[in-house]
């Protein structure tokens, strides 16, 4: 079931907050839901797992972007090479290689982000600052063999707590960090845009801290 009700609130705040986008986040979700917000005029959906994403692809309209959000290993990108639209979880070289690889494979350019750790616990997949720089640098010095990825920023996600404090000093560090990214590698290349943060228990901190893109799945969907 979809909350249409909140689907119309969040268009309205982040419309009002500059326009930040609006991912749906669908995984453990059935497709009739996904095409009911479609239908609604919703067109990118987020996902977590390879193989439930490469299920509902075909089950649904050709120009839906698929965001991947969730942990991809390197064997798994090939499945969704052929069709997802960004990829938000880049966690090291390996996968970064694997994805231009397989988007080579496909005649095609696929968008990534570097998923940034920046919670406290360390349960939470992603590059600290210096495993970020390190991939950054190496990709700069080593352009021409990326000819089929386009880096287009950065995602991350807070420590999963009431503190509003915590999330809102974590979100600043993301912010940060882009910033810091954006003037040192993608000076003057629009490309690098994506500020990925925020999900449905805080998405009104990341869209003040600037968010540029929220991934949002049980406001929407109800509880997973
Ligand atoms: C599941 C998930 C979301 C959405 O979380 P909700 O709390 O349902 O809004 C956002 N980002 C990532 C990376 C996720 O895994």
């Amino acid at each position: 079931m979809v909350n249409i009700e909140f689907y119309k609130k969040i268009q309205t705040t982040l419309q009002k907050s500059g326009d930040a986008q609006l991912v749906a986040v669908s995984k453990l979700k059935p497709v009739a839901d996904i095409q009911d917000l479609y239908n609604l005029g919703q067109r990118d959906f987020g996902e977590n797992y390879v193989q439930e994403l490469s299920e509902k692809n075909p089950q649904l309209p050709d120009d839906i972007r698929w965001h991947f959000i969730g942990h991809l290993q390197s064997n798994k990108v090939k499945f969704i090479a052929p069709f997802v639209h960004l990829i938000h979880s880049v966690d090291s070289y390996k996968l970064l290689e694997a994805i231009n690889k397989e988007a080579k494979k496909n005649k095609r350019v696929i968008n990534c982000l570097l998923q940034i750790y920046i919670a406290e616990e360390d349960s939470k997949f992603g590059m600290d600052e210096k495993q970020a720089t390190d991939l950054l640098e190496f990709y700069t010095a080593n352009k021409s063999k990326f000819e089929n990825i386009k880096i287009c920023g950065i995602m991350g996600m807070a420590t999963f707590t009431d503190d509003e404090t915590l999330i809102r000093k974590e979100y600043q560090k993301l912010n940060a960090i882009f910033h810091i990214f954006q003037t040192a590698y993608f000076l003057g290349d629009n490309d690098f845009s994506v500020l990925s943060m925020g999900m449905t228990d805080d998405f009104h901190i990341a869209i003040k801290e600037g968010s540029t893109m929220v991934r949002i799945g049980r406001a929407l969907f109800g509880n997973r």
